[in-house]
């Protein structure tokens, strides 16, 4: 069984828990660098980029996700957890872990649709699923070798580069588990 860590410093933990239980793998809470140890997979999910990146620094997690990702492990990030993963965030001089090739930019959605509801088609995945973005970001731009996996009003909202996933909305506030399924693919093919 596929075990895939969850960071639980802030955010929603818990929805990502039940929906790695409901596609048959194995749950762990992340907290400390050794609850790292013999994960296939990490999840960082969605809350507020800036609390997350104090959060990470204040327990030391920085640096051992960021060896983790450099070697391969895939990694899953909505919504904060994509501004977390990415290479450059617009109006921002440093990144976070900066390990996946895509440029974001917070609060992308506006203030009079800061959270909403909506269909989302996923071309290669040949489903539409539903989506709940809350101040989410989205993707401005990508290198070369990204697969462009959902747009949202010419939008990039899902992107897949090497082992790293990026997710503008959350899909583990809905009842649908095709993203988490297909990151399990990911896990097992990579
Ligand atoms: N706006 C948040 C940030 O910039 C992300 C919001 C979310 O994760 N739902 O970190």
């Amino acid at each position: 069984m596929k075990k895939i860590g969850v960071l639980a410093l802030q955010g929603a933990i818990r929805e990502h828990i039940y929906q790695i239980e409901a596609v048959g793998c194995e749950a762990i809470a992340i907290k400390k660098p050794s609850d790292l140890e013999g994960i296939d997979g990490l999840i960082l999910p969605g809350g507020e980029s800036t609390t997350i990146r104090k959060l990470l620094d204040r327990f030391h997690l920085l640096e051992p996700i960021q060896n983790l990702a450099k070697q391969g492990l895939p990694m899953f990030g909505t919504c904060a957890g994509l501004i977390l993963l990415a290479r450059e965030i617009v109006g921002y001089e440093d990144p976070h872990l900066g390990v996946m090739n895509v440029v974001v930019e917070r609060n992308s959605f506006g203030r009079q649709v800061d959270s909403f509801e909506c269909d989302i088609t996923l071309p290669k995945l040949q489903k539409v699923v539903p989506a709940v973005f809350i101040r989410a970001p989205h993707i401005i731009s990508v290198d070369e070798h990204v697969e462009i996996l959902a747009k949202y009003e010419e939008r990039i909202v899902l992107a897949r580069d090497r082992n790293f996933l990026g997710c503008s909305f959350h899909p583990e506030l809905t009842k649908d588990v095709t993203i988490m399924q297909y990151f399990v693919e990911l896990i097992r093919n990579h």
